[in-house]
């Protein structure tokens, strides 16, 4: 490289440095945010095997780096919102952890016409990494303050492709069904039986299967285009309870 080109090269490093630094000046939580996907990615790399992919999808990532979480936690933890673990929200839940959404959605294969039900709101943010990914997505919470706080905040961000309804995700929207993916964000007994009705041929379901505070298995429901449903245990993981009458 001539010196010439050194130069210039120096001077275009220096102007990418500032415009990172100008861009982390109006996110004081970027570098946070960044770091939370290097730790996604490496959790990923060591999960490869259960998962059968070393990365995941670029535009789950991507949305995973774009979703303000800090906006989604109580201001209380809000310094905390990029590490890479659930969180409290209050009434005895929890936000999960950014690993576990980002592969719970990778999982889901949504694309940009799917509509998706996810069963249990809580903070709104997997629903709000969904909202960058899909056509509509309708969620339900059963704890009404939770499902309120999340409405408001999601609303907030902008988000209008997201509706929020308080009641028992148990038995799914069957106004709104049939879906192109599900996912259930607390641990059930077993697989909602209406939920899987309401899967369209061809979808996707993942849902937290096991007994309240154990370890449960994360499992993944396809229903092909015949209506035959496979499923598949991805990984261990552990969840709030599925609450409700059922
Ligand atoms: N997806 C949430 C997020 O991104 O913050 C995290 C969900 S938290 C792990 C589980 C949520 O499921 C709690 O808010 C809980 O109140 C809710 N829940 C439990 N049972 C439910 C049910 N039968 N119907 C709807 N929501 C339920």
């Amino acid at each position: 490289m001539s010196n010439t080109a050194r130069f210039i090269n120096a001077l275009m490093c220096a102007a990418c440095l500032c415009a990172g630094a100008a861009a982390h000046a109006d996110d004081p939580f970027a570098a946070a945010r960044e770091d939370m996907i290097r730790e996604i990615e490496a959790d990923v790399r060591m999960t490869s095997l259960q998962l059968d992919k070393e990365v995941l999808d670029p535009r789950v990532m991507q949305a995973m780096a774009t979703v303000p979480r800090h906006a989604l936690v109580p201001e209380s933890h809000r310094n905390a919102a990029y590490e890479n673990r659930p969180l409290p929200i209050g009434h005895g839940q929890t936000i999960s952890q950014p690993y576990i959404v980002a592969i719970m959605t990778d999982l889901l294969k949504v694309t940009a016409t799917s509509r998706v039900l996810e069963v249990g709101t809580g903070s709104g943010y997997q629903a709000a990494i969904l909202a960058e990914l899909v056509e509509q997505v309708y969620t339900i919470e059963i704890i009404e303050a939770l499902g309120k706080r999340a409405r408001r905040d999601l609303e907030a961000l902008g988000y209008e492709n997201i509706t929020v309804r308080i009641g028992d995700g148990y038995y799914g929207w069957e106004e709104q069904a049939p879906f192109d993916a599900i996912v259930v964000t607390a641990a059930a007994s077993h697989i909602p039986p209406p939920l899987i009705k309401q899967l369209k041929n061809g979808g996707r379901m993942i849902v937290p299967v096991g007994s309240r505070f154990m370890v449960q298995q994360l499992v993944l429901v396809e229903k092909d285009n015949q209506g035959e449903v496979v499923t598949r245990q991805i990984l261990p993981v552990l969840f709030v309870p599925l609450t409700g009458t059922h």
